[in-house]
């Protein structure tokens, strides 16, 4: 799913495995602005662009879209989604002539979750099989098709739109997510799928309309837009700190495992802290006790190669490439602090550095935040 035209239900089918784990949970997101990031901007690029490829390969009108996130790699990725997509529905001609293939469909599964709806990358409909496939553009974590309710909606969604039209047996489920190496399958029959919907998503879906139901912590929080200051995160991480350690003096061997185990869980919590205090701070200027801004290092660079290279020619200096022109700092040997200041200085551009939140007792000179041009992702 995604799409540059695709909008939000609260209960979105993406956030399913989160409200469905932790209920309260799409109404505590309310409370928080829907934020863009620039991996999710990378992502909508990806989709747009597999989108009009797919039409052209099916000879659908479609005007290329452009972005800046375009890259080779973008090329070489919804190719294969496309390619993998046009094999599936020769797949599904092999079933039934009269098959129907949408692309970017909207899907509404609102009959089991209030004002439920998504966005189908690619839904192919005939007799015997019903395909869902799925794009994802993320490279960090391998997305399953098992079980995964996001893909369920859609396929109740697709459902509910065909059922009556064809004979479908079973439904075919796919996440595609070449950049990840992650092509999932998961088939299941019609009655798994209504069973499933019936017992566990439509009571769920019930509690989370409601705002009721149990907080429950995991890695599901992770896109949460809770997460920076959810109590019952706070509470299921902070019990690892209050870790009873007993007699002898040295951890045990099942201590450590323990710990360990949710060591990670922890880290991307406190990292989560870190960067919305971080971010309050630089964008609304809010003061942490104990704590301050400060400008962190930042690299020197040469504004134009080019010229650096005609304006040490000029001057009789040769040794001034390995692959590409040396670093400013072996040029700064080469040519003696003094001499690189005054050949140099007009051609060399110092940017500020990055805000950092640190404690009060650090050396570095505190910075007042809304001088500062900067925008912090939370
Ligand atoms: S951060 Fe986790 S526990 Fe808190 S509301 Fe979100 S999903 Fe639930």
């Amino acid at each position: 799913m995604s799409g540059s035209q695709n909008a939000h239900s609260i209960y979105s089918a993406s956030g399913a495995h989160r409200w469905m784990k932790c209920t309260p949970s799409a109404h505590l997101e309310q409370q928080f602005e829907q934020k863009t990031s620039s991996f999710a901007e990378e992502g909508t690029a990806a989709h747009d662009l597999a989108e009009h490829k797919l039409k052209n390969a099916l000879n659908i009108p479609s005007e290329r879209p452009q972005s800046k996130y375009e890259t080779e790699e973008m090329d070489e990725f919804t190719d294969m989604y496309v390619e993998y997509c046009l094999w599936l529905i020769e797949k599904a001609k092999e079933d039934c002539k009269d098959i129907q293939v949408l692309i970017e469909q909207k899907l509404d599964f609102s009959d089991y979750v209030p004002e439920g709806f998504g966005t189908g990358d690619l839904v192919i409909v005939g007799d015997k099989t019903l395909y869902v496939i799925d794009f994802k553009y993320g490279k960090g974590i391998p997305v399953s098709a098992q079980q995964n309710p996001q893909m369920m909606l859609y396929a109740l969604g697709a459902l509910s739109l065909f059922e009556m039209l064809y004979e479908i047996e079973q439904i075919s489920m796919m996440i595609i997510q070449p950049r990840a190496d992650n092509f999932s399958l998961y088939e299941m029959s019609i009655e798994e799928l209504k069973t499933w919907a019936e017992y566990e998503l439509k009571p769920k879906a019930k509690l989370a309309s409601r705002g009721e139901g149990e907080f429950c912590a995991g890695e599901h929080c992770r896109f949460c837009r809770a997460k920076s200051n959810c109590r019952e995160r706070a509470l299921k991480n902070l019990e690892l700190l209050k870790y009873e350690f007993k007699d002898p003096a040295l951890l045990t061997d099942e201590e450590v495992s323990e710990i360990i185990t949710q060591a990670k869980e922890l880290s991307k919590w406190a990292s989560d802290i870190y960067t919305y205090a971080t971010a309050k701070a630089i964008n609304e200027g809010k003061k942490w006790d104990g704590f301050k801004l400060v400008e962190g290092r930042s690299r020197r660079k040469y504004k134009d190669e080019k010229a650096v290279a005609k304006a040490l020619k000029a001057l009789g200096y040769k040794d001034i490439y390995k692959e590409s022109l040396i670093s400013i700092t072996e040029m700064e040997k080469l040519m003696g602090k003094k001499k690189f200041k005054e050949a140099l200085g007009p051609y060399v551009d110092k940017p500020p550095g990055k805000l950092s939140l640190v404690s009060k007792g650090d050396k570095r000179k505190e910075v007042e935040p809304l001088k500062a041009e900067f925008q912090v992702e939370q």
